[in-house]
């Protein structure tokens, strides 16, 4: 049961598709107005993604470039110690990061790695941080032991919509993706899940993956809107790039369907002009990741970060506040 009754699982697809579509700034009023109903419109979460794992993955995601079946040369590297990541996890408390994010090239997590997962979190949260990972599908035993570890935020992407979903992904399904959000929210973790946008998909499918995310159960409590990264040698390293208009008003719509939740500017801001993610933060952007590389791929440093925000009025969140009203 969802606690405010403006908040909705059963949008429809007509309803979403004349949102999208109305002028902008009609869209962009709207989704200004319904962010200043549940968040203060002047702070961003800043959060920090470490790769635990990088490389060799056995999926085949046609965007990245740690699938060991695309042709992208990133080397494959094992798990990394806990003390590594916890030394990492204080340098980015010390930078203003209020949430550590932990990320892992794997299909599902290994039973021999999972104390090692275990301790990273306990030790991530012992520095008073929130913990969030992503590793890949879990079985129901993998999800009881990071709840019990105390991990606050599950990430999991669904990627784009099922119908586009096979163009991008073959080694999973997208009924694979959900079932792992369900079992992460039914344990009581939070789920954070998004998807990817500028990959040749239609606006439809853009439309149709925040549907997607908007009618779960529950809203996850983060949806991270990536703009595709083309990496060199992946299937996707061709792809047009999409209008910004059309990215700023897919985050305008995730907004408005997901009233609550963290919509984090994610992969992709070190394309985007200021103007472009002062634009995602108008519409209703909350949340960022910080630090000079995510995973792989290049992010703006912190100092191009903290500039934009001086210019734009906006303060980080501090730890353990949510930006909520
Ligand atoms: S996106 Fe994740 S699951 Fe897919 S190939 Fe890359 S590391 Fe593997």
């Amino acid at each position: 049961m969802l606690d405010d009754l403006t908040i909705r699982t059963d949008w429809t697809r007509e309803e979403a598709d004349r949102i999208y579509n109305q002028p902008f700034n009609d869209l962009l009023f709207q989704a200004q107005t319904i962010h200043r109903q549940h968040f203060d419109p002047n702070q961003v979460q800043r959060s920090k993604l470490l790769s635990i794992k990088t490389g060799g993955c056995a999926e085949d995601c046609a965007y990245c470039s740690q699938s060991a079946r695309n042709g992208a040369t990133l080397s494959a590297s094992k798990l990394i110690e806990v003390e590594r990541v916890l030394a990492e996890a204080r340098k980015a408390k010390e930078a203003g990061a209020t949430r550590y994010c932990m990320g892992a090239a794997w299909r599902s997590p290994k039973e021999r790695d999972m104390d090692t997962l275990v301790a990273m979190v306990e030790g991530v949260k012992a520095l008073g941080m929130e913990s969030c990972m992503t590793l890949g599908m879990l079985d129901d035993n993998q999800v009881l032991k990071l709840k019990g570890a105390g991990l606050d935020y599950y990430n999991h992407n669904i990627d784009t919509s099922e119908r586009y979903y096979s163009e991008i992904i073959t080694t999973r399904t997208f009924a694979d993706r959900i079932e792992t959000i369900n079992r992460v929210r039914e344990a009581g973790i939070k789920v954070c899940a998004g998807g990817i946008v500028g990959m040749g998909e239609e606006q439809m499918d853009r439309i149709d993956m925040l549907l997607a995310l908007a009618t779960l159960e529950s809203h996850p409590d983060s949806v991270p809107i990536n703009m595709l990264i083309p990496i060199a040698d992946t299937p996707l390293a061709e792809t047009k790039p999409l209008d910004p208009i059309e990215f700023v008003r897919t985050v305008a719509l995730a907004r408005i369907l997901m009233p609550k939740s963290h919509v984090r500017l994610s992969a992709g801001r070190t394309e985007m002009s200021d103007e472009m993610q002062a634009m995602c933060f108008f519409a209703g952007a909350n949340s960022i990741f910080v630090g000079d590389t995510l995973l792989t791929a290049d992010n703006p440093g912190e100092d191009k970060d903290a500039a934009l925000f001086a210019r734009l009025g906006i303060t980080a969140m501090a730890p353990g506040c949510d930006g909520q009203r």
